[in-house]
């Protein structure tokens, strides 16, 4: 059986509304498409905690930075349902322009310091985009959990920063990144690389893991960070946006290594930007 498709929030409703009468609890993994395993991921841990599950695939105009960007975004619905079928899902939510900004939309959810720095200093209202569709989807869909992967980890935070805030009744459960078996994170822009960029993007990848590795050893946080710099651009990438040692909890800047910490990254490789994080753990010196 396949994937049920439904465009309509009333009809959305209708179908959860019917599960919340059997006692079904609802899990939601929301996505812009173009699935790959990292999504596929987030829907077996959907499917494994709860009872019904929706996948939403929503290409959100308002988290782009340029027309360019947003017009070039991989968009394979069919092939997207097709994926979901043999997993189980239940629904695949794609809801039509006007179910998420009907005219005269005018409200923005905004959140302030988790949202800054990181992507949020080179992608000028972006998280404003997410947080404003994130909030609405999880509204929309009313599930008791949501699921997102690790991979876009200043998303996580603010998507955990509006729902404590907002009081959202839902439980955002975080997933960790799935990556190719060269170490590339999982991505639907990777579609945009090249061959010969492809085989250089797992630079960054493995210079985020050795200063992962050194930096726990008790390496100084600075000359590493400097250290993967030079190796990210040395194998080929065009820029490194940024690259930092943050807090696992709190985002918060890190200079030197005094709890879990998660080193963040995004980096230009041809027109294609790509970001990536890592756990990086304290006392195994
Ligand atoms: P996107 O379609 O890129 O907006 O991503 C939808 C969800 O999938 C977000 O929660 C992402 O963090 C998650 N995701 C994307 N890539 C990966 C990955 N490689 N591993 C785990 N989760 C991912």
């Amino acid at each position: 059986m396949g994937v049920e498709i439904v465009r309509r929030l009333a009809e959305l409703r209708g179908i959860v509304a019917d599960w919340r009468g059997q006692g079904f609890r609802v899990g939601v993994v929301p996505t812009m498409g173009a699935l790959h395993e990292g999504h596929l991921s987030l829907v077996r841990a959907a499917l494994v905690k709860t009872d019904r599950v929706i996948v939403t695939l929503f290409v959100n105009p308002k988290q782009f930075n340029s027309a360019a960007d947003l017009a070039a975004y991989p968009r394979t619905e069919n092939d997207d349902a097709a994926k979901l079928a043999p997993l189980g899902a239940h629904v695949l939510y794609v809801p039509d322009g006007d179910q998420m900004y009907p005219p005269g939309f005018a409200t923005t959810v905004s959140v302030e310091g988790v949202s800054e720095g990181l992507c949020g200093a080179r992608r000028p209202g972006h998280f404003d985009g997410v947080s404003t569709v994130v909030t609405k989807l999880l509204l929309q869909t009313g599930g008791d959990f949501a699921f997102f992967g690790e991979k876009d980890f200043q998303q996580l935070h603010v998507v955990r920063r509006l729902v404590t805030d907002l009081d959202i009744p839902i439980e955002i459960v975080g997933c960790p990144t799935i990556r190719e078996a060269d170490g590339v994170a999982m991505s639907s822009r990777n579609v945009h690389l090249s061959a010969a960029e492809r085989a250089i993007a797992p630079a960054l990848a493995k210079a985020l893991f050795e200063a992962s590795d050194r930096i726990a050893k008790g390496a100084s946080v600075p000359d590493e960070i400097e250290t993967a710099r030079s190796r990210i651009l040395a194998a080929g990438y065009e820029t490194v946006e940024y690259l930092e040692l943050r807090g696992e909890d709190d985002l918060k800047p890190m200079p030197v290594l005094d709890r879990p910490g998660r080193l963040l990254a995004a980096a230009v490789l041809g027109s294609t930007r790509l970001i990536d994080n890592v756990p990086v753990s304290v006392g195994r010196r």
